[in-house]
């Protein structure tokens, strides 16, 4: 079976043609401008490649529930040339095939349960920290949309006494995005994250942080597995970290195998960044008739 793969993201559009294992053929990365000029690029790369149908995990909010009008929409992004655009219109139209679409946290986590270390659970988390927090969330075996899909890192937190950065996020400020997501770590302590990789303090608080949102999905998804990714978890010291403060929080109330091993319960994404786009191949298969 041969599938279009799409993971279109604020920064790049990473499209892949592959297989139902997982299988990337070939890969190519297109920078995000406005709909007007990407697109049509996208458009091309898949036209004349035989693809069966295209999986999209697409950057958001988008629109989700098929009984709506504007199913299939990027709706009220911050990246404003991209409000309201037709994204599986768009590519329906123009290549033929059907077109199966999430969203980016969404195809990460069906990435992983499909293909990676997760594959066999049915209950599994899998996050991103990088320019901003995201969770695909995977419960009983389906990939969570509810409403509209889940914003779990915009979840509320409890700040640290000392810690006076306001937080960055444009809607709640102080929100978990706002507070640990890469550009809070830069505006909180003037450098690149990167730049601050000796300095213990900025983990120890990032650790924090991260962990009060785990503990918070742990009480409310009781997920099996909770993997995390994204430019800041390059930081491979935070993990040892956040499972302390995991611990800590959960203050010995959750008694569960997984629990009791936190080095395999919180962990890193298992497929070399291609995570995402072998989502993009399963949902894609999906949408095979
Ligand atoms: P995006 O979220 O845009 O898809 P990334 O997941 O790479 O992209 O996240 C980018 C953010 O992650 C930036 O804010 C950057 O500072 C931070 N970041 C990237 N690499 C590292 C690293 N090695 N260590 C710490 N932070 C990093
Ligand atoms: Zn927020």
């Amino acid at each position: 079976m041969r599938l279009g793969a799409l993971e279109a993201g604020g920064t790049k559009m990473v499209c892949a043609i592959g297989n139902e294992k997982g299988e990337i053929f070939e890969q190519v990365s297109i920078p995000t401008q406005t709909p007007e000029i990407t697109i049509p690029k996208l458009i091309s790369y898949f036209e004349g490649k035989g693809i069966e149908a295209l999986g999209i995990a697409c950057f958001g909010p988008v629109d989700l529930n098929k009984k709506s009008d504007t199913y299939g929409y990027i709706t009220s992004t911050t990246k404003l040339s991209w409000i309201n655009c037709d994204m599986v219109g768009a590519f329906e139209k123009a290549l033929g095939c059907p077109v199966g679409f999430d969203t980016d946290v969404n195809g990460s986590v069906l990435g992983e349960v499909t293909f990676g270390q997760a594959k066999g659970k049915d209950n599994v988390i899998y996050i991103t920290i990088g320019t901003g927090i995201g969770a695909g969330i995977y419960v009983e075996g389906k990939l969570l949309h509810g409403m509209m899909h889940p914003e779990a890192g915009h979840v509320l937190i409890r700040r640290r006494d000392g810690d006076v950065y306001e937080g960055k996020c444009p809607y709640h400020k102080a929100c978990l995005e706002g507070m640990a997501a890469g550009p809070a770590i830069e505006a909180r302590w003037g450098k690149k994250a990167i730049e601050l990789k000796d300095q213990k303090e900025v983990w120890d608080l990032e650790a924090y942080y991260i962990a009060q949102a785990l503990a918070n999905y742990i009480f409310t998804l009781s997920p099996e597995m909770i993997i995390l990714g994204g430019g800041v978890m390059h930081q491979e010291q935070l993990f040892p970290m956040i499972r302390q403060y995991v611990k800590e929080l959960l203050g010995d109330y959750i008694k569960t195998k997984q629990i009791e091993d936190l080095e395999h319960y919180i962990v890193p994404a298992s497929l070399q960044d291609n995570q995402g786009i072998m989502g993009c191949l399963e949902l894609a298969r999906r949408v095979v008739v």
